[in-house]
């Protein structure tokens, strides 16, 4: 006998979880099929919500509709879950030469960048002791996400619901019928893989073209970093815990593993001891490989051919920022027939 649900999505990083949260919440029925985060890159990610692309001061894709849709997002899928793994925090823009501070001002005369940054650029006020004299320029609008609490939580709600099935998902097990498939024992409308970097091996959707990148963070303690804000320069500082930061991270286009590498560790090293004399110990090093597009927008649709097979990846080095919306605005196009966004439609590749 066939278990009949509306949707098997395979793979639960923050695409999976996103788009199940979407999906349960409106009352369809689900099924996740996930291997493990060993693979995610969103496990490690700093998941980092910042509108403003920092090194040039301009908005990211979408940037406002984003930004509006997140927080009440968030909120809710925290008190879903019944923990608090979104965190509201202030970004500050190290700031050093003449030319920087000239460009700030330059920038915040831009009316559509007021709401995100703030007019003034001030000595930047804690105790940390940096390398130099440097001022502060506050990104508004931003937070981060304690992404492992809250993957590691929605894991357990589905297994709970017995949503849950913690294995690799097996291609060649699908069976097509008219308007639906059958996975092994389980019926559905449609299968969305949601597989980050590893959509290269689906033989469905292999022929999407992804620009792969992979992205390194260390995990510090100190007790001479203080700060309330996640600081940037080259590098993100972000507190995490008491005397806890995430530092990072480093962009890559070609990698020998996917494993965390001594250079990458010490350059990191290298960057913060740049910004700060304070004394510090690395806790942990974790990499992970960013699914971006050649095209660096998102991959969301249907199979060119395969009606019953869905995609929703390419979300790169902005998925916690982008994959609310994004899914709502998904199922309104699986439901509804509303039609999706040009610039992530998957058809993009097809014409
Ligand atoms: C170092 C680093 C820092 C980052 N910082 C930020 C940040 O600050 N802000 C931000 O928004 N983004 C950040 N990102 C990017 C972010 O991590 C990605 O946008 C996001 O994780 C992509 O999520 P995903 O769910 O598509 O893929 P993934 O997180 O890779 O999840 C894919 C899941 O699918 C599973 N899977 C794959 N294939 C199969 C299969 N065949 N069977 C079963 N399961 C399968 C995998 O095991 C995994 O659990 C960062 C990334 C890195 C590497």
């Amino acid at each position: 006998m066939n278990k009949q649900v509306d949707y098997i999505i395979v793979g639960q990083g923050i695409a999976g979880t996103i788009l199940a949260y979407q999906l349960l919440s409106r009352n369809f029925k689900v099924i996740l099929i996930d291997q493990g985060f060993e693979k995610a890159s969103s496990y490690v990610a700093g998941a980092l919500i910042n509108p403003i692309v920092l090194k040039r001061i301009t908005k990211t894709w979408r940037a406002d509709d984003f930004v509006k849709y997140n927080r009440p997002f968030y909120k809710q899928l925290s008190l879903y879950l019944g923990n608090t793994f979104y965190h509201d925090m202030p970004f500050e823009k190290l700031i050093y030469s003449d030319d920087e501070k000239y460009f700030w001002k330059l920038r915040y005369n831009q009316e559509d960048l007021k709401k995100y940054i703030a007019p003034e650029l001030s000595p930047i006020k804690n105790s940390t002791p940096f390398s130099k004299e440097f001022f502060s320029g506050i990104v508004k609008e931003t937070a981060w996400l304690d992404i492992k609490l809250l993957l590691e939580s929605f894991r357990t709600h589905l297994k709970n619901l017995s949503c849950l099935i913690d294995s690799e998902f097996e291609y060649d097990k699908i069976i097509f019928q008219e308007d639906s498939i059958i996975y092994k024992s389980i019926k559905a409308k449609k299968i969305i893989f949601c597989e980050g970097s590893q959509l290269t091996n689906n033989p469905f959707f292999n022929d999407i073209p992804m620009s792969l990148n992979k992205g390194e963070l260390i995990t510090i303690k100190s007790n001479e970093i203080q700060t309330k804000s996640i600081l940037k320069k080259s590098i993100f500082i972000l507190p995490i815990d008491k005397d806890t930061y995430k530092v990072g991270a480093t962009f890559e286009w070609k990698w020998e593993n996917e494993n965390p590498s001594e250079s990458k560790k010490l350059w990191l090293i290298k960057q913060l001891t740049e910004l700060t004399k304070a004394k510090f110990t690395v806790i942990n090093h974790e990499a992970g490989i960013r699914p971006s597009t050649k095209d660096r927008r998102p991959a969301i649709g249907l199979h060119k051919n395969y009606k019953t097979l869905a995609l929703f990846n390419g979300l790169g080095s902005r998925g916690c920022f982008t994959a609310p919306l994004l899914a709502e605005e998904f199922i309104r196009f699986l439901e509804n027939k509303e039609a999706l966004d040009k610039e992530v439609d998957i058809n993009r590749f097809y014409d």
